[in-house]
């Protein structure tokens, strides 16, 4: 980064749109599914023919309340869907629905501390307001044309626009995570950015160190991924620094993340800065809810990641780490407190979870909403460990054999002979042959090469397939040292 960048603050303010979980449009009854054939979505009223009027989509103005609700923010009882003027393609109206003066919700938070000190940081969030989408202008179907797809016109979003109160790309990154938690556990949205469910205009300013005026800002718009935020942030940063040092000016300007090249370029010029001539919509009357609506939406809240975590924390004695990992997702934290309920062994079940269900994850490209071991047999898994009716090493055999089979544990493990063996019989047959296959080894461990111990036991432990019991057999192994 620029050197002269220490000379100078960095703020930033996020407008988030994210699309809610709706089966139907915002204002017509046409369905939101994703990825289906162009324009297959369609009716007079997203087309914006002549005389098609809007209704609004109650499961939408739920969705909307339930997210406001979780990001701390007042509902108000009365909001105003006004009409956005603008000129583009994909807009068939020539205006979009959004809510302007009226949004639906003002002053929330979002908490992206502990800090070093422990202590809260918390995000305002200005407001929270409803509108819905525009359509979609695709430039390489037909070469040389510009195509529409009015799929995505009309569907349901909530914009949630924060104060300028970030001053890092890791504050950025930060924020952006909790809120996509926070919309995931609530159920508002899938919040998948590769589906563009949550898309990110990024506005940016810098001001001296100890300036508390704002600066002059331009804004980044539809960033789809958290690092094109961070990298983009860090890349216009170190632009403005320069600009600045160079005793020029910012010129307030929209501009263009090419996350591909990794640079920024202006993109409108400013004479097509927008007056929206926004005014209500008169086909709509305002949304009224009652407090009664207000309050059932708040009693129905489920318990929100941050919560979550200080009750892992808390109440299970994992770490916080450990907690921060396992409500990474709604279904993994869901997942983690049916292995608990399972095994009644919270510490074992994250270790169980975190390491090696995620690994088989990973390594099968799976999704933990569809576990490819049920949290019961993992929970009985994780018992058959607790008892010492079989080894650790037996255990991950066994949940190998489980990602093939779905059976009872403890009997996959009679049936493979992985049953925990302290029988001192079987164990000095296992290490006098041991013994005898490698000689050099016994020879220095009885000649007092104590730290030869392990290798043997680990000899023993494969010669076993596991089911030695290490407690036992060290004991054995240390007694036969004269
Ligand atoms: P608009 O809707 O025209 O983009 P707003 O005033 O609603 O303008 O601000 C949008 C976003 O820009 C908010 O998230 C706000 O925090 C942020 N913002 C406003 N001024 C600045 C600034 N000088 N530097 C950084 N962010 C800013
Ligand atoms: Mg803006
Ligand atoms: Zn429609």
């Amino acid at each position: 980064m620029n050197r002269t960048t220490t000379d100078y603050e960095l703020v930033i303010g996020l407008e988030v749109h994210c699309q809610l979980a709706t089966v139907t449009k915002i204002f017509c009854r046409c369905g939101t599914s994703f990825g289906d054939a162009p324009n297959l979505h369609t009716c007079p009223v997203c087309l914006g023919l002549p005389g098609a009027l809007p209704v609004i989509n109650g499961h939408a103005v739920q969705l909307a309340t339930r997210a406001s609700l979780a990001l701390g923010c007042t509902v108000h009882e009365t909001s105003i869907f006004a009409r956005k003027n603008y000129f583009y393609p994909d807009l068939p109206k020539g205006y979009q629905i959004s809510q302007f003066d009226r949004p639906l919700a003002t002053g929330g938070v979002i908490d992206v501390g502990p800090d070093a000190n422990g202590l809260p940081r918390p995000i305002g969030i200005t407001r929270v307001h409803m509108e819905e989408d525009a359509g979609k202008s695709v430039h390489d179907r037909f070469a040389g044309w510009t195509a529409v797809d009015l799929n995505r016109a009309g569907t349901p979003l909530i914009e949630i626009v924060s104060e300028p109160e970030m001053h890092s790309a890791a504050d950025a990154g930060a924020y952006l995570r909790q809120l996509k938690q926070i919309l995931e556990f609530t159920q508002v949205s899938d919040a998948n950015m590769e589906e563009g469910s949550l898309r990110v205009d990024v506005n940016i300013s810098v001001r001296p160190r100890g300036s508390s005026t704002l600066g002059t800002r331009t804004e980044l718009k539809n960033l789809n991924t958290f690092s094109g935020v961070e990298r983009s942030i860090e890349i216009e940063f170190a632009r403005q620094c320069a600009v600045l040092d160079a005793g020029g000016e910012i010129v307030q300007q929209t501009m263009l993340w090419d996350g591909v090249r990794n640079e920024i370029r202006p993109a409108r010029s400013k004479e097509a800065s927008h007056d929206y001539r926004y005014f209500p919509d008169p086909d709509l009357p305002p949304l009224v809810l009652t407090a009664q609506f207000i309050d059932a939406q708040r009693a129905d809240l489920p318990e929100l990641p941050r919560a979550r975590r200080d009750r892992f924390v808390a109440a299970m004695g994992v770490t916080r780490a450990e907690a921060e990992q396992l409500t990474a997702t709604r279904e993994l934290a869901e997942y983690f407190e049916a292995v608990v309920a399972a095994s009644r062994d919270a510490k074992r079940a994250a270790n169980w979870v975190l390491g090696v269900m995620l690994a088989a994850l990973n390594a099968s490209g799976g999704d933990i909403a569809a576990p490819p071991v049920s949290a019961v047999r993992v929970g009985a898994l994780i018992q058959l460990e607790a008892a010492g009716t079989v080894s650790n090493t037996a255990a991950r055999q066994l949940f190998g054999m489980l990602l093939e089979e779905d059976a009872d544990p403890a009997q996959l493990a009679e049936r493979h002979g992985l049953l925990k063996v302290s029988d001192d019989g079987a164990l000095v047959a296992w290490i006098d042959a041991v013994f005898a296959e490698c000689p050099v080894e016994a020879e220095r461990f009885l000649a007092g090469e104590t730290k030869l111990q392990g290798v043997l036991v680990g000899h023993v432990m494969r010669k076993s397939k596991g089911a030695a019991d290490p407690r036992r057999l060290n004991q054995l192994l240390a007694a036969r040292v004269p």
